[in-house]
């Protein structure tokens, strides 16, 4: 049976511009054909089991020849797998996405097209140009600078100068000069405000402006590399004015984040809206436990500590066969709020949350409240081996607890080598996550100037152990390590 071909525009790089259709279906795919273009973030949402197909082109350099790529895409979908062949930006812009169909229609395979954000708005949008303004422009034309006819670059710059609009090039940096000198001779303003986009909307952007006549010495002095968009209007003026993201808090820095895959994810999507770019290295992942259902004893508090113990905890019931019934008339008390949301997900509403999320604080505040007293029974599902502030608390007051172990936290098998020394921060939420880093990086490496931030003083004092010197976020939250890491942790 024949499969299908999905192309889909990746965006710019950041994950959060890739559409929602885009992300189902790289979820849903068997194989993934990509290039240099669809960011690192965006290349992390395809799943595991699905075979990668690298068709990426250097500049210059054309590593496998487009006919190759469509030979590719006609191989894997006639042997009945679903493909998705991923495109920096749009995939009808420039990228030669029409060329791929052509090559899929003439043999009969079906295919889809998801439209992607592409660089030519999303770089000037994310260096603050509106790109049609309408004290501005009345239009906006995307370009290329590579449209070659015997060695040379054929534009036709009597029409593009009285064009009055917003000029977008894409594909420009080596030709840029002679844009620049090809507009100025068929009379465009020597003044007129060009921009120039480099790496846009991802972490490493830089962007600036300068007259028309300026464009090409500009370029030259800032070393302009390839990816940029060079535009040319009056709109590029008002850059200086909403410039918004290359003024984010943790902008340009790279951020190594060593939480299992998820929730690794999510705080990489929070790191990218402050403007870092977060790399997941999942050094842990949970393992659920089997257990039986119900506790030998009885109880009548279930106490979560974290959101993997909340989704191990109904996986095992789950397996079971087993739902949230079976917690009638039980109290729920949750760590912090988002143990709070994991459990809602499940229908249910926690009955208890500290103000000050921590173990500690959960059994403290409960017994202030006489929400624990020495009849109540505690039950708390939790990783194998688990620190022991909650139950140290609740031992002080003679409280009765059972630990009930609903997952195991692994190390990830060390596949990828990695340079910490490329970091601006390394985070670390548990002592196993530092652990499992170490295993990670090559023999001898020197840990004592790492930039380490740990959520808490046992993962602390565990990097300590590994010859690190961490920084500790205030409180034993992920958003307090954000905070820190905006406060003051890059100036020290
Ligand atoms: N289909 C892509 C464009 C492919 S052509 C899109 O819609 O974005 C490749 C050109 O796109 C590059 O030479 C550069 O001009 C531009 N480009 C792609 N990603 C970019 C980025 N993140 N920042 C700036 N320019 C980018």
């Amino acid at each position: 049976m024949t499969g299908n071909v999905i192309l889909v525009g990746a965006g710019p790089g950041d994950p959060g511009l890739l559409t929602l259709r885009g992300k189902q279906a790289l979820e849903q795919a068997e194989v993934v054909v990509y290039d240099r273009l669809a960011g690192q973030g965006v290349l992390e949402l395809i799943p595991p089991e699905a075979e990668k197909i690298d068709v990426g082109k250097q500049a210059g350099r054309h590593p496998v020849p487009q006919s190759r790529i469509n030979e590719i895409l006609l191989e894997q979908s006639l042997a009945g797998k679903r493909v998705v062949r991923l495109k920096g930006g749009d995939p009808f812009v420039f990228g030669r996405g029409g060329e791929e169909l052509e090559a899929l229609a003439a043999q009969g395979v079906p295919f889809e097209v998801v439209p992607g954000v592409t660089s030519a708005l999303a770089a000037p949008a994310y260096a603050g140009i509106p790109v049609t303004h309408r004290n501005y422009c009345s239009s906006l034309h995307i370009i290329t600078g590579h449209k070659q006819k015997n060695g040379k670059l054929e534009l036709d710059y009597q029409t593009l100068a009285k064009l009055e609009g917003t000029l977008i090039f894409l594909m420009s940096v080596a030709s840029a000069p002679q844009i620049a000198a090809g507009l100025l001779e068929a009379g465009m303003d020597g003044g007129a405000p060009a921009a120039i986009v480099e790496n846009g909307a991802r972490p490493n952007q830089r962007s600036f402006v300068c007259p028309l006549n300026r464009l090409a010495q500009t370029m030259e002095e800032q070393a302009v590399q390839s990816p940029a968009v060079l535009l040319i209007g009056g709109v590029a003026s008002l850059a200086s004015q909403f410039n918004w993201y290359e003024k984010l808090p943790l902008k340009g820095k790279r951020i190594l984040i060593t939480r299992p895959q998820q929730e690794g994810q999510a705080l990489a999507a929070r790191l990218a809206a402050l403007g870092a770019q977060g790399d997941c290295l999942p050094a842990v992942r949970r393992q659920p436990l089997p257990f039986s259902w119900p506790p030998e004893q009885g109880f009548d508090w279930l106490l979560f500590s974290s959101i993997g113990g909340v989704d191990a905890f109904f996986q095992g019931l789950r397996r079971q066969g087993l739902d949230a019934r079976r917690l009638a008339g039980k109290k729920l008390a949750a760590v912090g709020p988002k143990t709070a949301q994991a459990l809602e997900r499940y229908g249910l509403l926690a009955d208890f949350v500290p103000e000050e999320y921590s173990g500690q604080a959960l059994a403290r505040q409960m017994l202030a409240q006489n929400l624990l007293n020495r009849q109540s029974r505690a039950l708390i599902p939790r990783a194998e081996t688990a620190s022991p502030g909650l139950t140290d608390e609740l031992d002080q007051a003679h409280i009765p607890w059972q630990a009930l172990a609903v997952y195991r936290v692994i190390p990830c098998s060390p596949e990828r080598q990695i340079n910490p020394s490329v970091y601006d921060a390394i985070l670390f939420t548990s002592a196993s996550t530092a652990e499992s880093f170490a295993a990670c990086c090559p023999a001898e490496t020197d840990f004592s100037a790492l930039p380490a931030l740990c959520i808490g003083a046992q993962t602390a004092a565990r990097a300590r152990g590994l010859g690190m010197n961490p920084a500790v976020s205030p409180e034993a939250t992920v958003d307090s390590m954000i905070e820190t890491l905006i406060g003051g942790f890059f100036h020290d």
